[in-house]
């Protein structure tokens, strides 16, 4: 049903989205959500472009004008003018300008802007002329990311493109499968303890329906969040009927139409990360631009490879992405010749900068889409999610 709808369609208050998330189980679990609620967000979801433009080569894209702010760089070459005032976060690496600023510098707002404001601030420092459009697949894509080393972006990954291609106008879900709830904190999802989670659907068949909340602030955008319950599954599921295909399940049974659903898998290969493979179509696997980057890739590519002749032949690795790169660096550009050598097309052109607005994010409850849509890492994970867009297009989807 999806190749007729057009831009201006995807209202997230739209009742012909059945089953999209309102919040019901936040509210009946006694959670109280900060800021606006998602039914009051009126901000319409991504560009109204009525016909699909070619967007422009990448990497050609205007860049608004906070992106001089570059804070990797050290030197900032204008204050972001409608960035509102926030707490400091020591965060190493990161220069503030240092000199006094007058108010004809700067405009800072005392407070901060409703949450919906940020995200129609961030589409319109990302995509200015609204050209640009990230196409719907024509059937739902399920995207695990994965990659068993921990710290190398896959639940940065994970946040920032379902954001990118929300504010876009396809409709994401982000299942949080890792139990440290990462994803869940970085899209500003409560999961205590308590709050009905993953781990319900995976132990209890609980329907995804009634464990998925709405993303505050980004319409289209839901989160299945990861509770500390979530530490237990990994031996609980040993002895659970059809273990490995229980996630598939879950998602199988959910009926709300989602375009994308996106997979944070944990750092390891056991058999969350195997629920996370059977359930998807896609893998998308980050690779940091460190020594020994492409080490231990093996031994995912080599599980994906029995998950995929075993248990679901449908899987493939569509999408690899090059996190944390650091162009000071020659090894990174090593890395970055050997990645691609190795995976080919699969490697996107956008590659990911080390940049602290990155990092910083996670810590206002945001990505780095809606902090910062000027910075270097918000306009690349940008431009990651529209080739994605663009890939699953142009080929009819991956599946
Ligand atoms: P994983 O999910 O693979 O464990 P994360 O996405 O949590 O990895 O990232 C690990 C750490 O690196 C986090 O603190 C995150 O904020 C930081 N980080 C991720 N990507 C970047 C980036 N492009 N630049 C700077 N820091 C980053
Ligand atoms: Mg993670």
């Amino acid at each position: 049903m999806h190749d007729n709808v057009s831009a201006d369609e995807y209202g997230s208050a739209d009742p012909r989205y059945e089953g999209w998330p309102t919040g019901r189980s936040a509210e009946a679990s006694g959670v109280s959500r900060p800021g606006v609620s998602h039914s009051e967000v009126n901000v319409p979801a991504g560009p109204t472009v009525a016909s699909p433009i070619v967007a422009p080569p990448y990497g050609s894209r205007p860049v608004a004008p906070s992106a001089a702010y570059s804070a990797a760089e050290g030197v900032p070459g204008q204050v972001r003018q409608t960035t509102p005032a926030r707490p400091p976060v020591p965060v190493d690496g990161y220069a503030e300008t240092g000199t006094a600023m007058t108010d004809a510098d700067v405009s800072r707002e005392t407070e901060d802007p409703p949450l919906a404001q940020e995200a129609e601030r961030a589409v319109k420092i990302l995509n200015p002329s609204g050209e640009i459009t990230m196409p719907r697949p024509t059937h739902r894509r399920v995207i695990c990311v994965a990659n068993q080393k921990g710290g190398v972006g896959k639940t940065t990954t994970a946040v920032n493109i379902a954001v990118a291609l929300a504010l876009h106008g396809n409709r994401v879900l982000v299942i949080d499968l890792d139990p440290q709830g990462n994803a869940s904190t970085g899209l500003n999802v409560p999961h205590h303890a308590g709050v009905p989670d993953v781990y319900d659907c995976l132990i209890d068949s609980t329907p995804l329906a009634d464990v998925t909340q709405p993303v505050d602030g980004i319409p289209n955008l839901a989160c299945v969040p990861a509770t500390i319950d979530l530490a237990g599954a990994e031996i609980e599921l040993v002895s659970v009927v059809a273990r490995e295909s229980r996630l598939a399940r879950a998602i199988q049974g959910c009926a709300t139409e989602y375009d994308y659903i996106f997979i944070d898998c944990p750092p390891s290969l056991g058999l969350l990360t195997v629920n996370a493979l059977v359930a998807a179509q896609e893998v998308l696997i980050p690779i940091q631009c460190e020594y020994y980057a492409l080490e231990g890739v093996q031994a995912l590519t080599s599980n994906i490879g029995l998950v995929k002749s075993h248990l679901n032949p449908h899987l493939d690795i569509s999408t690899v992405l090059l996190t944390m790169y650091d162009r000071r660096t020659r090894l990174a550009d090593l890395v970055e010749q050997d990645v691609r050598a190795h995976f080919g097309e699969k490697v996107l052109q956008a590659v990911i900068p080390r940049n602290v607005r990155v990092s910083e994010a996670p810590s206002y409850s945001q990505s780095v889409m809606t902090y910062d849509p000027g910075s270097r890492g918000a306009i690349s994970y940008f431009e990651a999610a529209q080739e994605i867009a663009e890939r699953g297009a142009r080929v009819g989807g991956l599946a």
